[in-house]
């Protein structure tokens, strides 16, 4: 017989507080699962609580790259950019289905002093070297010519030429999901919509964390606590992280709108965007801006909006794009690692792991793309410290098994959002933990951020998972009035924005 939904989530609430685990994370972002993955691998007995649903954080709200980063090599950063480089390989081999080859097409134009060609054509070369020669392909030059042939929509006034050089595309909030699939199979125990609260060293770490949806508060035991919160990471007691908080948003429009082939980069000072190529939509962004308000709240405003419109269409001046083009939007923080003495252009995207307290660990910074070396220097140094006989742990194996087998990945993953049908939205409840209708519009599916028609698929996916969850017509109004909070538009008036004050690149 099956097991409800409900049942499995009782019984992983009994089995998280019966008895003492390993190690607890706090954070279902890509971190966290990163994380618990490594952890359960290699044997240790592994909790995980999330206070929304998984990947509710910044890990559904990048730029979906796997990239080494062209402008850290820009930046002399070359040790940053050969980890993420090496990573972002891994990730191709373990998810091939999260990691498409993405060209990307970096046009330059007479006149603009950051970005030369001449110095982007060793730099790609000098990139495709940093993956240990072996890029998702190989990277070329393009002539005026050739840029004109390959992207007529694309300014062409005072253009130069292009690099074209590749990196990987990827599903943020499908990686984190996949991740904490593969980290269930190992025995992780993982919950979504439980947060925590306090903890407190005694013989083991007590931590109190809450049901978010019945709001029974738990006591769960563990040797060792790992605080992988993103942007929340700063405001957890016995944290010692101190971050600095940037928003980025994205946009999604028709791609007939802004045709790109490839990714096109579109460039403001040393600023770049990106227009990438999403199936029969493209992504524009990011943003870059600091915030200081609630995490829980983040959101693209008129501003953020105007700015990548207006960038988009000095780019392709035929695509005259205005608010009411934009499908979808998406805002996220970047979690990064404050460094007190250094500007704005200067924080570092590299991570920081520390343990303020005897077994209590924070993991901070980085990237989507170095969540699996996150998660395994982590694991590494947990496994040091906790030191316990009783264990015998496996070495990390994160790098060499693969995510998923692949008939668990066909028509529910991949870079491009499953098709619109019951049997996916089954899967998701069934087999994905999803509880909200925003957990398979967004997370899951994206087919919120991809459907003009979002609203009306909504309706009919709360159909299907109030049958499949038994919700009452109450309850099923409940979720689409949620959905629709958590998904309104901001009422944009273009050029009427302020303007916005980048403090990266
Ligand atoms: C605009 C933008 C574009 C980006 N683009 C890229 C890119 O293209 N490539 C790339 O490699 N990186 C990119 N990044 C960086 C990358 O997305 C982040 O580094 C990464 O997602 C951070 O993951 P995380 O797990 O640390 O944080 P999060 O994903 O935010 O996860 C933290 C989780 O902790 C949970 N939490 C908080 N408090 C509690 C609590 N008390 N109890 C339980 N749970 C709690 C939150 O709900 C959240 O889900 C981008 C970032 C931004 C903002």
């Amino acid at each position: 017989m099956n097991v409800s939904p409900q049942a499995e989530r009782a019984a992983k609430l009994r089995a998280l507080t019966e008895s003492p685990l390993d190690v607890l994370i706090i954070g279902g972002g890509i971190v966290g699962a990163g994380v618990a993955r490594d952890a359960a691998m290699r044997g240790l007995k592994t909790g995980l609580v999330e206070q929304r649903d998984f990947a509710f954080g910044t890990s559904s709200r990048s730029s979906r790259l796997l990239h080494g980063g062209l402008r850290y090599l820009a930046q002399g950063r070359v040790g940053l950019v050969r980890e993420a480089s090496v990573e972002k390989r891994i990730i191709h081999q373990i998810a091939p289905h999260l990691a498409a080859p993405l060209p990307f097409i970096f046009p330059t134009y007479r006149g603009n002093k950051h970005w030369v060609l001449w110095q982007l054509k060793i730099g790609v070369k000098i990139y495709d070297l940093l993956c240990s020669g072996r890029n998702l392909g190989k990277s070329t030059w393009l002539d005026r010519n050739a840029v004109q042939a390959q992207v007529p929509a694309l300014a062409q006034q005072n253009l130069n030429g292009a690099v074209r050089y590749f990196d990987g595309f990827t599903n943020d909030a499908r990686l984190v999901l996949d991740t904490l699939r593969s980290a269930e199979k190992h025995d992780a125990i993982l919950l979504n919509y439980v947060r925590f609260q306090s903890a407190a060293p005694k013989e083991f770490w007590e931590c109190e964390v809450e049901d978010q949806l019945t709001q029974e508060t738990l006591t769960v035991r563990t040797r060792s606590v790992v605080n992988a919160t993103g942007p929340w990471a700063d405001g957890l007691s016995h944290s010692a992280v101190k971050l600095r908080v940037t928003k980025g948003i994205h946009i999604v429009v028709e791609r007939e709108r802004v045709p790109v082939p490839d990714t096109v980069v579109m460039t403001e000072g040393k600023r770049i965007l990106f227009a990438i190529p999403w199936g029969e939509r493209t992504i524009l962004g990011t943003t870059d801006t600091d915030y200081s308000g609630d995490p829980n709240q983040v959101c693209a405003d008129a501003a953020d909006i105007d700015y990548v419109l207006s960038i988009t269409n000095q780019f392709f001046p035929g695509a005259k794009l205005k608010p009411a083009d934009v499908i979808s939007c998406w805002a996220g923080l970047r979690p990064l690692v404050a460094d007190p003495n250094g500007k704005p252009s200067d924080i570092s995207r590299s991570h920081e792991i520390q343990s303020p307290k005897a077994n209590w660990w924070d993991i901070a910074g980085g990237k989507l793309t170095t969540y699996r070396l996150m998660a395994e220097q982590a694991v590494d140094r947990i496994v040091r410290e906790l030191n316990v006989a009783t264990h015998v742990t496996l070495p990390c194996r994160t790098a060499q098994e693969p995510l998923l087998p692949r008939e668990e990945i066909n028509g529910f993953s991949g870079v491009l959002p499953p098709l619109f049908n019951r049997h996916a939205v089954e899967h998701y409840c069934t087999k994905e933990w999803a509880m909200h209708l925003d957990d398979v519009m967004l997370r899951r599916t994206s087919w919120h951020y991809y459907h003009r028609d979002a609203a009306q698929k909504a309706e009919q996916v709360a159909d299907w998972m109030g049958e499949l969850l038994n919700w009452t017509e109450e309850q099923r109004a409940e979720e689409l009035a949620r959905y629709r909070e958590l998904t309104s538009l901001p009422t944009v008036e273009v050029n009427q924005a302020q303007s916005l004050s980048h403090v990266a690149n």
